[in-house]
């Protein structure tokens, strides 16, 4: 069986809801998949769809795990719904948010003005503290004519119970009631992919991203041209992979078999390389 090798990528987009861990338990193989990252002088950054946390709160998560990562290696989908608005919005456009931290904390970075008074948008992200009254005043203000923003629309979560809850059943809530579609920022969509290699400095012909959810992390990347590597340790089951007409470039168990492929060199040239498990 021919092992798969990564040789020929230099940066990586790495999801991290099951990829990295589940909930609060990292997954096998985490510390040495970093050391092979580090040691192999890849460019990394750890690209999530999650807009909950802020930075400095993966960063903390990261480090409980043994892990050691800059700023600049994290991209949230609330840092690049921030950055798409401050392109695309007036200068201190009035915002309304149904989401943590990391997308209030995202969106005063820019100068926004957080209110529930008359927004020119309503941003939706996952929020733990939802309730009735958060969803209809987003429900009024998209109706009174606000602009609605989605983080991202995964329908599911990875936890260590099981799969959880996402939000996209929050935007599907909106969505109901109101009939608006919402802009949508996080992967599969181009912002993140685009703000990614941005950070990484490299064309899409170098760079592979490697996630567990087909509809988004992968699908995003074939899109835009990424090459795209499935982790069977999240969302995504064997069974789901067959049944779905969205495929990765490769496949993989986990972690340690990542790594692997990173550390291997190739044996033949790397167009022969086929899809691996
Ligand atoms: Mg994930």
């Amino acid at each position: 069986m021919m092992c798969l090798s990564l040789e020929k990528w230099d940066n990586f987009i790495i999801d991290m809801d099951g990829v990295l861990w589940r909930g609060e338990t990292p997954l096998s193989g985490l510390q040495e998949f970093f050391t092979a990252l580090r040691g192999t002088k890849r460019n990394f950054v750890l690209a999530t769809n999650n807009s909950n946390r802020t930075v400095n709160q993966y960063l903390k998560k990261l480090r409980r795990m043994g892990v050691q990562v800059s700023q600049e290696e994290i991209l949230t989908s609330a840092q690049v719904t921030a950055n798409h608005l401050a392109n695309t919005a007036p200068n201190g456009s009035r915002v309304s948010v149904i989401g943590g931290d990391g997308l209030r904390t995202s969106l005063q970075e820019h100068d926004f003005e957080i209110t529930d008074e008359n927004p020119a948008y309503v941003v939706v992200g996952f929020d733990h503290n939802l309730n009735w009254d958060k969803l209809n005043t987003a429900v009024l203000n998209i109706r009174a004519g606000a602009v609605f923003v989605a983080t991202n629309s995964d329908a599911t979560y990875p936890t260590e119970a099981g799969t959880g809850i996402g939000n996209g059943a929050i935007v599907a809530a909106i969505n109901t009631s109101t009939g608006e579609t919402p802009i949508i920022v996080g992967k599969p969509e181009p912002p993140l992919y685009k703000q990614a290699l941005q950070r990484l400095g490299g064309s899409p012909a170098q760079t592979i991203m490697i996630g567990d959810r087909l509809e988004t992390d992968i699908l995003g990347a074939n899109r835009a041209g990424i090459t795209s590597l499935l982790l069977l340790t999240g969302v995504t089951t064997q069974d789901n992979l067959t049944d779905s007409d969205i495929q990765p470039d490769f496949v993989l168990p986990g972690l340690p078999e990542l790594t692997n492929a990173m550390l291997s060199k190739s044996e033949t040239t790397p167009d022969t390389v086929e899809q691996s498990l």
